[in-house]
């Protein structure tokens, strides 16, 4: 181990260094994602004395959010400098109605749309702004299937930082709007999320920006990890022996995965087995395919689905997602655009709630992986919804409406059959 000089503002951070996650070289704390050996992503490093310090009572005295597991995290402690609008500790339902329809003996859904701009992504965003506000940067940017425009857009403002933000420019129109309405930069490309990201990159190259998904995408990706930790925390210090995660670059699942392994070594939950199982959609499933053929490369594909917030068709983290689920035992599966909205059907008809289409893909899994006898239905099992259905409606708004509709008058009513 290394000693490298840390920038003052991370200087009481956890962190320690960048770390190749392909060759092991390792550099100091900085804004770069990639190995400049071998050109591997890098990951954050910890130092293991500092994260010792880190107790279930320290967690539990913190915040309601997030930040309850700085001490986990890439970040200075310096409160002042955090970028938080409150991600986090979002409900951990028990759906005995879905498990109950899906031949399940316990189930439960993490509800992360109940995040600040109701996405996943306020974890990941929070800690990269945090980041990159501690660089000193005054810009920040992203390529965005959509959560991430909204999160990054909503998190800059809050702190007075510029937001450039890129995306597709076919995106829902809840999600266009979500992102324009904080007056920030949108900028829409006439193409798919993968032409957006190489745009990014070259931008990034000429432009002192914080680019979330690019030079600040180690700090970035730690933020999943609070969906490990809240989830061990929720259900009492336990790792759930079953996880069940959309994917779109992978990245979600490989931290849930790393998040219990710390957990674990940390002593902070008891040591246990657990398997993670991930979900795509089958219009953009270069990951579930790879694990279904049993290759080691992920093979990129163009992307053509609903579920706009999966849809990346070359996957940073696919290898290292496919790493993950075959070390632990999981599986993977993919799911037509049909099966998505049958599953955003089957959740809020079950457990009164609407997910957007990432959710739908994940409990549609859910159900083939059950039918393929690739889950077991008796072990504990935890769902994680990554989004609202309020950001995807046109996703099912042809499938649901009124009962009926009719004139004001009792008679209109009675003639129904509805009372
Ligand atoms: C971004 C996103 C994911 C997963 O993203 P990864 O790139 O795999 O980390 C899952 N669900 C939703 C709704 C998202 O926006
Ligand atoms: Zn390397």
């Amino acid at each position: 181990m290394t000693t490298l000089a840390l920038p003052a503002s991370f200087a009481d951070s956890p962190a320690r260094a960048l770390v190749c996650r392909e060759c092991s070289n390792e550099v100091a704390l900085a804004p770069v994602n990639v190995c400049d050996q071998c050109f591997a992503p890098l990951e954050v490093g910890y130092d293991p004395e500092k994260l010792a310090r880190v107790t279930r009572q320290s967690i539990e005295a913190g915040p309601q959010t997030i930040w309850r597991y700085a001490g986990l995290l890439p970040a200075g402690q310096d409160i002042a400098t955090r970028v938080d609008l409150g991600a986090g500790m979002t409900p951990l339902r028990k759906a005995d109605n879905l498990a109950k329809a899906l031949g399940m003996r316990s189930l439960w859904v993490k509800d992360d749309s109940a995040n600040p701009t109701h996405s996943f992504k306020d974890r990941v965003v929070s800690v990269a702004l945090s980041a990159a506000r501690a660089f000193g940067y005054t810009t920040v940017s992203c390529a965005s299937t959509g959560n991430l425009a909204n999160s990054v857009a909503a998190h800059a403002t809050h702190v007075g930082l510029r937001a450039v933000v890129f995306i597709p420019n076919d995106l829902e129109q809840g999600k266009v709007v979500q992102t324009a309405v904080y007056g920030q930069t949108l900028v829409a490309i006439e193409g798919n999320y993968d032409d957006v990201n190489r745009l990014c990159s070259e931008i990034a190259e000429n432009e002192d920006w914080a680019f979330v998904n690019v030079n600040v995408r180690p700090y970035y990706a730690e933020g999943s990890k609070t969906l490990g930790y809240e989830v061990a925390e929720q259900l009492g210090w336990r790792i759930p022996p079953q996880v069940v995660i959309p994917m779109a670059s992978g990245s979600l699942l490989t931290k849930v995965d790393k998040a219990f392994g710390e957990l674990t070594k940390l002593g902070l939950v008891d040591e246990s087995p657990w398997k993670v199982y991930g979900a795509q959609a089958t219009g953009c499933s270069p990951i579930a395919t790879a694990f279904e053929n049993g290759w080691d490369t992920v093979r990129p594909v163009k992307p053509k689905t609903i579920a706009r917030s999966l849809a990346i068709g070359n996957p940073a983290d696919g290898p290292y997602a496919l790493d993950a689920v075959r070390r632990t035992g999981g599986a993977m599966g993919h799911v037509s655009d049909e099966q998505v909205v049958e599953g955003i059907r089957l959740l809020a008809s079950t457990e009164g709630l609407f997910a957007e289409t990432a959710g739908g893909v994940t409990v549609a899994t859910l159900r083939q992986l059950l039918e393929r006898g690739q889950i077991d239905p008796d072990a504990e099992t935890v769902l994680y919804n990554t989004g609202d259905g309020l950001k995807t409606l046109d996703a099912v708004a042809g499938e649901v409406g009124p009962s009926a509709t009719i004139a004001p008058s009792y008679s209109a009513f009675m003639k129904t059959g509805l009372a």
